[in-house]
């Protein structure tokens, strides 16, 4: 699959200037817009006070989980757990694009869109923009194309979703669209745990029949476990392809437009890109 967010053409907001102008302007009409955004912020009911407080669940790698200490930990801003991942380099990205310090909330996963606007500031957690969460919160636009997957046991016939609905056990982590998944297929054989750490677990010990989980953090599990466990990509049983949106209180526009600036500044200038290198690609599927 690929990477719609990133590498997207029209990033330029010098659509009024010529090319030549707008060429020789470009890094001056960046830093403008970084700094048009931090003064912004003022206006904003949530980031005024100097901090973004981001929620998210720790047990999703590549984009949030809790590292070993050997990983790049530069991308920890003040969380006591050694939080890391794509996510949490990206908001500590736009925190210092924003001139705002980031603090990291580590909490289940179906206790964050209900959190934002009161306990926390926003949520980064690989949270796939859904009508459902919209009514509730807003989203940045979106900065990653995900599907679901399967991880079965390394001996499982499992191959179709006929197969999946025969399973008598499919572990999901609670609140999660792999949840909505896999209650479409076969409602009474999910399983529902408060994080995918324990669902994979149930899995590895031979509780689960199957896990539903997006994609990339399965192939990123299945690295771990190796020898116990396999992957099916989502397109062998048609899922949907899902978009990652950053979640905000849908009361601060001016958080919304600041966030999406400095994503989009982040994709124009090749940051993005190099975050994705260095914690996600490699365990995308060719
Ligand atoms: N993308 C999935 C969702 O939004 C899973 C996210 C997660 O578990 N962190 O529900």
């Amino acid at each position: 699959f690929g990477l719609g967010a990133c590498g997207s053409s029209s990033e330029s907001t010098e659509a009024a200037t010529t090319e030549a102008e707008a060429a020789s302007t470009e890094v001056e009409a960046t830093t403008e817009a970084a700094e048009s955004a931090a003064a912004d912020l003022s206006g904003s009911k949530y980031l005024s006070d100097g901090e973004l407080t981001v929620g998210l669940n720790a047990t999703f790698p590549p984009f949030e989980y809790v590292g070993d200490g050997t990983d790049n930990f530069e991308a920890v801003t003040s969380n006591e757990n050694n939080v890391t991942g794509f996510d949490v380099a990206m908001m500590n990205e736009i925190g210092k694009r924003l001139g705002v310090s980031v603090v990291i909330e580590d909490m289940d996963f179906d206790g964050i869109v209900p959190a934002i606007g009161t306990k926390i500031d926003c949520g980064a957690t690989g949270m796939t923009i859904t009508d459902e969460r919209k009514e509730a919160v807003n989203f940045s636009d979106p900065y990653y194309d995900a599907t679901q997957g399967v991880l079965l046991p390394i001996d499982s016939e499992v191959k179709t979703e006929d197969d999946l609905k025969a399973c008598k056990a499919i572990g999901v982590q609670g609140g999660t669209t792999g949840e909505t998944v896999a209650r479409g297929i076969n409602d009474g054989a999910v399983v529902s745990v408060k994080s995918f750490n324990q669902a994979v677990l149930d899995l590895v010990n031979g509780k689960d029949d199957a896990v539903v989980i997006d994609q990339v953090p399965g192939e990123a599990f299945l690295s771990q476990y190796s020898d116990k466990i396999q992957l099916v990509e989502g397109s062998t049983f048609n899922f949907d392809v899902e978009q990652y949106g950053i979640a905000m209180p849908k009361d601060d526009e001016v958080m919304l437009n600041a966030i999406n600036g400095a994503l989009a500044d982040m994709k124009a200038d090749g940051t993005y890109d190099q975050l994705l290198e260095q914690y996600v690609n490699s365990y995308e599927a060719e």
